[in-house]
C-alpha cells in the first residue's frame, strides 16, 4: 500500500509549503481520518490519544477553508479555538503561525492572567484565529470586546478536560455567540469522556460524526 501524502488532502499551497517547511512528511492516522470529514463540512467529535496530531488534525482543514473561502463577515474572527490551559494555548498558537508563516493571516491568543485591556484592543482587530481558554474568553464574550457572528469554526480542544475542570458553562455561553452557520469540532483524548454527550447538544447545531482512532503513528 502506497503511503497517503498531504498533497492528498490539502490543496492551498502556501500550507502545503509551510507543511514540508515544518517537515511533516505523512499525515498521521487522526489526521488522514478528519482532514477530509472537516473539508466536506461535517461537525466532529474525534477522539485519539495524546501526541497523535489532533492540532493539525484540525488547524490543516480549517485553514485551508479560510484561506480558499472568502468571509461572511469581515468584522468577526473566523477560527476560534478553546482549550484547558494556556500552555495548551501556547503550542496551539505556535504551530498555527508556523503553518500560516507564507500567509497574511493573523492569530490572537487570550488566556487569563494577562492584561485584559490589551487583549480587548487586541480582540477589537478581528484576528482571522483566536485561541484561548474558556474563562477568559468568556469574559469578553460578556464585554462585548469580539464578534463571532461570523465564524466558520468552533474547536473545543480537549473537549474532556475542559469538561473535568469544569469549564463547560463558559464554553457553552461562548458557543451562544457563535455563528449559526458555524462547523464544531469537538477533540478528545479519552473514548466517552463523562458529560461529552451533554457538551456536544449544547454547542453542536446539528449532527456530529464520530471519529475515533486507536493507532498513533
Ligand atoms: P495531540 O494533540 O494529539 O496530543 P499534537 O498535535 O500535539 O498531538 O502532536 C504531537 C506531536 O506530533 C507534535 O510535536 C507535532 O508537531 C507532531 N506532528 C503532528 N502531525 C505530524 C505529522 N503529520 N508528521 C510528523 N509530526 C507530526
Ligand atoms: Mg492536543
Amino acid at each position: 500500500m502506497t503511503s497517503p501524502h498531504f498533497h492528498e488532502l490539502i490543496a492551498d499551497p502556501q500550507l502545503l509549503k509551510a507543511i514540508d517547511a515544518h517537515g511533516y512528511e505523512q499525515p498521521t492516522p487522526v489526521q488522514l481520518r478528519a482532514i477530509p470529514q472537516v473539508l466536506a463540512g461535517k461537525n466532529l467529535l474525534v477522539s485519539s490519544k495524546t501526541g497523535s496530531g489532533k492540532t493539525a488534525a484540525f488547524l490543516l482543514p480549517a485553514l485551508q477553508k479560510i484561506l480558499t473561502t472568502p468571509t461572511s463577515n469581515p468584522e468577526s474572527s473566523r477560527i476560534l479555538i478553546l482549550t484547558p490551559t494556556r500552555e495548551l494555548a501556547r503550542q496551539i498558537v505556535k504551530n498555527a503561525q508556523q503553518l500560516l508563516k507564507f500567509t497574511h493571516i493573523k492569530v490572537g491568543m487570550v488566556c487569563g492572567g494577562e492584561e485584559f485591556k490589551y487583549q480587548k484592543a487586541m480582540l477589537r482587530k478581528n484576528p482571522e484565529i483566536v485561541v484561548g481558554t474558556p474563562g477568559r474568553l468568556a469574559e469578553h464574550v460578556t464585554h462585548k470586546s469580539t464578534d463571532f457572528s461570523g465564524l466558520d469554526f468552533l474547536i473545543l480542544d480537549e473537549a474532556d478536560r475542559m469538561l473535568e475542570m469544569g469549564l463547560s458553562e463558559d464554553v457553552m455561553a461562548i458557543a451562544k455567540t457563535c455563528s449559526a452557520e458555524r462547523q464544531t469540532l469537538l477533540f478528545s483524548a479519552t473514548l466517552e469522556p463523562q458529560g461529552i454527550r451533554h457538551l456536544i447538544k449544547q454547542v453542536v447545531l446539528g449532527d456530529a460524526e464520530e471519529v475515533v482512532v486507536n493507532e498513533v503513528a
